[in-house]
């Protein structure tokens, strides 16, 4: 795929019964390195996320904790906003579902073309439901009648409901994620979704009783006892918020017309994204999405992070310690993009001192010093030096690389990428000994100008990952011409002294423990 024009990305919208905890992070910031990765290759992007406000867990949250539902969601949902800033997030639009002006009316108009389409009944309806999930489950599909998901003991459920005639679309599914016109990545999830196919599909219910929702929710339309169901809702949120209730210009620029439709979700909700909303999309006669991205499960030190389990790690505390880009880049990196992975403190203090202060933060200190022993002063004047052909022939590899890298949503692979060159410098360096050299020689120069463009080069690609670390480093060669663009070769630099390391080590000892300690269950 060659960088095509336009572009639709979203993460999924959690729902707010708690803080945001590790796991969504790494989701919002593989949607975020997306959505800059594709903005720094000219693309036209729309980058959105949000809040899942109408979940019947944020009902539970609420009850258990005393307070009442749009408190606890207004409260949850500006933490969710706030990573924005905690994460360096480039979202253009966040959506809160309870109270956005765009999105009931949409969800509204959703429902009617459905209905239109004769997609959606009332039935009398009884099955096993998980309250976390939000989904009725089939006998075949749960043991001992516990949720696979959450393990808890699911509720019989019995009331007159909407249903959406899920059955009808069997055929239309098949082919369409048969023949990538909704792509799944990876493998493994596009076989789970067409195994859930296989084994045919059922009509779903797609509202309940006003009771059970506690008046929670979207009403139907023309029924105020029934609630809309929370998937049809939240599902509505890609294109409600780009103003589908009233055909807004950035729903027909980014929805009907955009050459991509890209949508990051975790393993856990594929039967939704896969099924369900492109049934819905393919019932109001509205194009499909034409990729998902689903990223597996984080667990930190072997214990698996849910929201009612509680977890150990609060991403605002660790990027209050080691930085934004500390924790972007182990999420990036560290992590395998769409398999499971676990994180534990001890890894991540280990890859923060050597990835990022030993092999890069050095790299650059000492590139500065060399420069400004030369007089502060570089450019390509005497091209480059003997004996740096490796050095030079990865720089000029890395752009097709990372391009190759992220097409398959391999972020780790592209990061992986950059520290192979952030490594080849260091060899090159550590070889070429500048220091040995008399400033301003024919002997020495060309070696700092050489590792003055591999640092600009680096940061020109480290920005869709990395942003705030790659204007430091900008920032600190003094580039003077031409800016952030321009082949290899072509940077020339005003070197100034005077910064101190890009990513101290001291000063993270002692908040360890307390990260630790964090309990995402109890802090509402
Ligand atoms: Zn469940």
């Amino acid at each position: 795929m060659t960088n095509p024009a336009r572009w639709f990305i979203s993460s999924s919208i959690p729902y707010v019964n708690a803080r945001p905890h590790l796991g969504f992070a790494l989701e919002i910031v593989q949607s975020d390195a997306l959505a800059r990765f594709r903005r720094s290759q000219g693309s036209e992007v729309h980058f959105l996320t949000g809040t899942d406000d109408n979940s019947l867990s944020n009902v539970r949250a609420a009850e258990n904790n005393g307070i009442s539902v749009g408190e606890l969601v207004d409260r949850h949902s500006a933490a969710f906003f706030e990573l924005r800033e905690v994460l360096d997030l480039s979202f253009d639009d966040f959506i809160k579902t309870s109270s956005d002006p765009r999105h009931t009316p949409a969800v509204h108009r959703l429902w009617k073309h459905c209905e239109a389409s004769g997609d959606i009944y009332k039935q009398a309806y009884r099955g096993l439901y998980c309250v976390g999930c939000e989904v009725f489950y089939k006998e075949p599909e749960v043991a001992d009648g516990r949720c696979p998901v959450h393990l808890s003991q699911l509720e019989i459920v019995e009331e007159e409901n909407f249903f959406f005639r899920l059955s009808r679309y069997q055929d239309a599914l098949e082919k369409a994620l048969e023949s990538d016109r909704v792509r799944i990545e990876p493998l493994e999830r596009r076989n789970e979704a067409l195994g859930l196919l296989k084994s045919g599909l059922e009509d779903i219910s797609i509202s309940r009783s006003s009771h059970r929702a506690r008046g929670w929710g979207i009403p139907v339309p023309g029924d105020e006892s029934q609630i809309i169901y929370v998937w049809f809702d939240a599902l509505a949120n890609y294109i409600s918020a780009l103003g589908y209730a009233e055909d807004e210009e950035a729903f027909e620029r980014f929805w009907l017309s955009s050459d991509v439709r890209a949508h990051v979700i975790g393993k856990d909700i594929v039967r939704q994204h896969a099924l369900y909303w492109p049934a819905f999309l393919l019932s109001a006669g509205l194009p499909l999405p034409t990729v998902i991205y689903v990223h597996g499960f984080l667990s930190i030190s072997g214990r698996k992070i849910s929201k009612s389990l509680g977890s150990g790690v609060d991403p605002v505390e660790l990027a209050r310690t080691y930085g934004s880009d500390a924790i972007r880049y182990y999420l990036l990196a560290k992590v395998p993009s769409l398999k499971d992975s676990d994180f534990s403190l001890e890894t991540f203090d280990r890859v923060y001192r050597s990835d990022l202060a030993d092999q890069l933060g050095n790299l650059v200190s000492r590139a500065v010093a060399l420069a400004c022993k030369e007089g502060g002063i570089a450019s390509s004047d005497r091209g480059f030096p003997e004996g740096a052909s490796p050095l030079v022939e990865a720089a000029l590899n890395l752009p097709q690389d990372i391009e190759t890298f992220v097409d398959a949503f391999d972020f780790s692979a592209a990061l992986g990428a950059i520290w192979g060159l952030v490594r080849e410098a260091n060899r090159y360096v550590v070889a070429a000994k500048p220091w040995e050299r008399p400033p301003q020689s024919e002997e020495r120069s060309p070696v700092v100008y050489l590792l003055l463009e591999t640092l600009r080069w680096v940061a020109v690609h480290l920005e869709p990952f990395l942003p705030g670390t790659a204007t430091e480093i900008v920032g600190r060669l003094g580039l003077i011409s031409p800016e952030t663009a321009g082949g290899f070769g072509e940077g020339a630099f005003q070197v100034r002294a005077g910064a101190g390391p890009l990513f101290p080590k001291s000063s993270k000892k002692g908040t360890d423990a307390h990260i630790a300690e964090v309990n995402t269950t109890n802090r509402v």
